[in-house]
């Protein structure tokens, strides 16, 4: 089937309607990397498409990481001593500190400052925060409503579970002619926000949906699992069968008003980054296209050097890219249908296109290009965990490069970390990530003291 008689069988509007219903039913859910959130998305997700849906038991092992407790909330507020609720988790369930562990106390206004989280550049707005491996609790809040609280004992109320229990994920898979198989990934993790994590959700539900009725040559699979924690488990529970993987996106931030961007994937020139760029290229619609970096979302974990997957990302506005992203701006009217109408149909294409091209394309100039490496004058370095990324706060990696600038620190970690395979020198990573050479080698050094690195030239 090409993508004309596709649209003959369905309108692609109206495609994009029925996924912004599911979003807005999705939208009100408290979900988390845990829990009961993730629980009840799956099953709305199994009334479009039937999910194997499986669960990890807390305290498994999954490469570096461990599956943590599973978290549940019922309620959560903080109220004044005259009895006014003045933040309340009914309203917004952005308003608590994700994974926030139980508490009952009265506090006085300096005490619960220490957990309150507000944006004061964005004072309107409601801020998504997470502690998932570290036990806190904390209230998110507009800086603006900060700004009014005066002193008082203030009642504060987490009515939350961090127990043992299980992480929940669901898999969607379409058995082709082949074994050889397309990965297609989003994350369920997020509480109430639409474009980062929901958007690509229902996109990929919807795909599914579509696809299931095709003669298909690749085999379809589909993943809705947390994001890092629940892609780094997945991984490690299908090493055996990563092989079959082709090709793969992942989906998110598909719902905006911005040009689709592409990431491509860490080997730059796989087939998938060859077929999105001409699906792209011959749409008649701006786009962009980004090299691969080690920051983002989970093909951080399907692109790290022990997997190195042909995983690439099909966007619109990249996350931290749009000012909505992570508060409670990214909502139902910052994602409109049509524009999560539009990225179907560019999913859609990419797909019918890659079935067309099923066991002739690219694969003769598909190989990764490598650098050459000057013996006598390059460094070169190997990840001793190169399958996913390595559990940082473990190794006190966080406290340790705190500082001026934290998160450039994060983003250079990640670089060395991610491109010490033994076939790229700190040269390269300086130059492949425009990261000064000091900071690389300042962070190869680091890394290399906390074990994480072998040094091999
Ligand atoms: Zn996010």
């Amino acid at each position: 089937m090409n993508y004309s008689e596709f649209q003959k069988l369905k309108k692609i509007p109206e495609i994009g309607t029925e996924m912004y219903d599911i979003m807005v039913k999705l939208y009100p859910i408290c979900r988390s990397i845990t829990g009961d959130g993730v629980r009840k998305t799956l099953g709305i997700i199994s009334e479009q498409v039937p999910l194997e849906k499986y669960e990890i038991p807390t305290g498994t092992e999954v490469f570096d990481w461990m599956v943590p407790k599973e978290w549940n909330i019922k309620d959560a507020y903080v109220k004044k001593s005259n009895g006014e609720k003045i933040i309340d988790f009914q309203k917004s369930n952005l308003h608590v500190l994700n994974y926030s562990v139980p508490v009952h106390e009265t506090v006085s206004l300096s005490k619960l400052k220490d957990h309150l989280f507000t944006l004061p550049d964005q004072p309107t707005l409601i801020p998504y925060r997470t502690s998932y491996y570290h036990e806190n609790w904390g209230f998110c809040l507009t800086h603006n409503q900060l700004l009014q609280l005066e002193e008082d004992e203030y009642e504060v109320v987490i009515d939350s579970t961090l127990e043992d229990g299980s992480l929940s994920y669901g898999e969607y898979f379409i058995k082709g002619e082949s074994e050889d198989e397309v990965l297609l990934s989003c994350y369920i993790c997020h509480p109430s926000m639409c474009n980062d994590s929901l958007s690509g959700v229902v996109l990929l539900t919807f795909l599914a949906k579509y696809l299931k009725n095709l003669s298909l040559q690749y085999s379809y699979r589909f993943l809705f699992i947390p994001e890092t924690i629940g892609a780094i488990a997945w991984l490690s529970r299908n090493e055996q069968n990563v092989t079959k993987i082709k090709h793969g996106l992942v989906a998110t931030c598909v719902g905006d008003s911005g040009i689709l961007t592409y990431k491509k994937s860490r080997q730059g020139n796989a087939e998938i980054d060859q077929t999105v760029i001409d699906v792209l290229k011959n749409s008649g619609d701006d786009y962009k296209i980004m090299d691969y970096e080690p920051i983002g979302s989970d093909e951080r974990q399907f692109c790290s050097p022990g997997f190195n997957l042909p995983v690439g990302s099909l966007l619109r506005t990249g996350a931290t890219y749009f000012t909505e992203y992570h508060t409670s701006a990214d909502n139902t009217e910052f994602v409109k249908a049509k524009y999560l109408a539009d990225s179907f149909s560019k999913y859609f294409k990419v797909i019918l296109t890659l079935e067309e091209n099923f066991g002739k394309f690219y694969s003769k100039n598909n190989k990764e290009e490598l650098p050459e490496i000057d013996s006598k004058n390059d460094q070169v370095f190997l990840n001793l965990n190169p399958k996913c990324e390595p559990k940082l706060d473990k190794t006190g990696v966080y406290r340790k490069i705190g500082g001026e600038n934290q998160r450039d620190n994060i983003k250079t970690i990640f670089w060395v970390l991610n491109f010490s395979d033994g076939k790229h020198s700190l040269r390269h990573i300086s130059s492949r990530s425009g990261i000064d050479f000091k900071q690389i080698k300042h962070a190869a050094e680091f890394l290399h003291e906390k074990k994480l690195l072998k040094r091999i030239l």
